[in-house]
């Protein structure tokens, strides 16, 4: 079973790998497929989140890393894959993802939206945080891998 994993990855966080690992255990085959949303702002460029992505994951045989633009459920359609995983951390994401799951089923019939719940230690985690601890020159070393870190560091 081949499921996508989409999301904004700015930049990809320990809470992020914690969910890739767990579907890499769960799936056969993982498509990690970051948004290529031009009118958001974001720290990393498209490519350097791939990057930052394709380093992290170079361990796992079934992650493979992609990107889309547009919507969701055409991506899944020219994927051939109907199923998207998202992680769930509190009860704060659940009102946007509950819509984001049923607009794309309206949109596509096929479309199956599984939800995998954040571990209780990455659960307040988020790229966002991440990003400001950084700006105030905090310690991220437990939120991100190094490779992250210094990239952070260099922005
Ligand atoms: P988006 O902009 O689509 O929310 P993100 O990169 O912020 O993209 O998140 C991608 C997915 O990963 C979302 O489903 C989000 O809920 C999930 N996620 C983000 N951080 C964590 C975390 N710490 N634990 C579990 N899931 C997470």
């Amino acid at each position: 079973m081949r499921v996508i994993y989409p999301g904004s990855f700015d930049p990809v966080t320990y809470g992020h790998i914690d969910i890739i690992d767990r579907c890499a255990k769960q799936f056969n085959e993982v498509i990690v497929a970051v948004l290529d949303n031009r009118s958001k702002k974001n720290m990393f460029s498209i490519d350097e989140r791939i990057e930052l992505l394709k380093t992290t994951l170079s361990d796992y045989t079934n992650v493979q890393i992609d990107t889309f633009s547009g919507l969701l459920v055409d991506y899944a359609k020219e994927k051939g894959c109907n199923k998207v995983v998202r992680g769930l951390r509190a009860i704060s994401d659940f009102e946007y993802e509950m819509q984001m799951a049923l607009a794309n089923k309206k949109l596509s019939h096929e479309m199956e939206t599984f939800f995998m719940v954040a571990q209780g230690r990455y659960a307040y985690l988020s790229s966002s945080i991440v990003k400001e601890i950084a700006i105030f020159g905090g310690d991220i070393s437990c939120f991100v891998p190094k490779a992250v870190e210094d990239a952070i560091k260099k922005k």
